[in-house]
């Protein structure tokens, strides 16, 4: 697992810029999947059939990462930039960044005032975004563009998967490569000899643009497919750390998967989110609940596709989500996939999750 969340998080994947994800994906799930096809917005959309009949079931996971593009290229060689996705200015100045240009990766650092010349500066203020720059080390505007770099190509956080401690793991794009390789694993390890229906799974593009990708691969899908089920498989932020304010309820790590109740998409189907809690109940996997209105999944776009879909979500707990270093458990994976193939291998009935008549 930590080997292909390296491998997944060293692949550049800014919002619209995700189709070298998907390369990887698709290298990867080849032969171990039924179908595969990248569609208009450039989702990747795969699925595979199970031994038994049963239920058509969603997945989710996104493969694009909060970043930025590149705005503007100064005179002296800097690069000016916009946001994409949810930013804190607060997190940017002295991050490695990379831009992905069409002549390869280009190394940079969001650079600022030094510590030195602060007294030039009000130390009160919040750095906008719009007031830092990248320095890739170019002198001038034309060297700048010598080395590939042009407006709109796609910038984003440059920091390896790197352990920490015994058991954690620190890097970048954990949101959401953490639940592309959920989804990759479980491909991998589950035995379909055994699985009832059909297993579909989106790879979706720019969620962190407002859960559009996985909007339109469902929208899509709904024409031939009457979904059952659907679990969107992201992370979501862990409420552990010394901050006072943020302890009155919380998502820890190293507990286990949460299971979504209630964010700020959408509210979850109540005999699915129940329906996962018992599975890790009788598996003795420990999952954490999650009610937080500080985040949205793709799970949002994808319940009010077609004529309705029954939808929750199993989230990873994540520190620092949205920056440069966010961290992760180990274990948090491990049985973020056990529980996820459990309730998969839990699913006979194609109404299981439907009000009847
Ligand atoms: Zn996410």
């Amino acid at each position: 697992m930590r080997q292909l969340l390296t491998e997944l998080t060293a692949i550049p994947g800014g919002l619209a810029h995700e189709y070298p994800v998907m390369c990887y994906i698709r290298d990867r799930l080849k032969g171990k999947v039924d179908t595969m096809m990248i569609d208009g917005i450039g989702n990747l959309i795969v699925s595979r059939k199970g031994a038994l009949e049963g239920p058509e079931v969603l997945l989710a996971a996104h493969a694009d990462e909060v970043g930025f593009i590149v705005s503007r290229i100064e005179p002296q060689g800097f690069i000016r930039f916009e946001l994409r996705g949810g930013q804190d200015s607060r997190t940017l100045p002295f991050m490695p960044v990379v831009i992905s240009t069409d002549k390869g990766p280009v190394k940079g650092v969001i650079g600022y005032i030094s510590a030195h010349m602060r007294r030039f500066d009000n130390a009160e203020k919040v750095t906008d975004y719009r007031d830092l720059y990248i320095d890739i080390g170019a002198d001038s505007a034309e060297q700048a563009k010598e080395m590939g770099v042009a407006l709109g190509d796609a910038i984003t956080w440059d920091t390896p998967l790197t352990q920490l401690g015994k058991d954690k793991w620190l890097g970048h794009a954990f949101d959401d490569r953490a639940g592309c390789a959920i989804l990759i694993k479980m491909y991998e390890t589950l035995d379909f000899s055994k699985v009832h229906g059909t297993v579909w799974s989106v790879f979706s593009v720019r969620e962190e643009g407002g859960l559009l990708g996985a909007g339109v691969a469902a929208r899509s899908l709904a024409r031939d497919h009457a979904f059952d089920v659907a679990v969107a498989v992201d992370t979501t932020p862990a409420r552990d750390t010394l901050e006072p304010r943020l302890n009155d309820h919380g998502v820890e790590l190293g507990k286990g998967p949460t299971v979504k109740i209630l964010d700020n998409s959408y509210q979850a189907t109540p005999s699915v989110f129940k329906k996962i809690q018992k599975v890790a109940a009788e598996n003795g996997i420990p999952c954490q609940d999650e009610i937080y209105m500080g985040i949205g999944t793709d799970a949002g776009a994808i319940y009010i596709s077609g004529c309705g879909v029954p939808t929750s979500g199993i989230s990873i707990p994540s520190r620092y989500c949205h920056s440069a270093r966010e961290i992760v458990h180990e274990r948090d994976m491990e049985q973020s996939l056990e529980l996820l193939n459990a309730f998969l291998l839990s699913l006979e009935d194609k109404d299981e999750f439907r009000h009847k008549l």
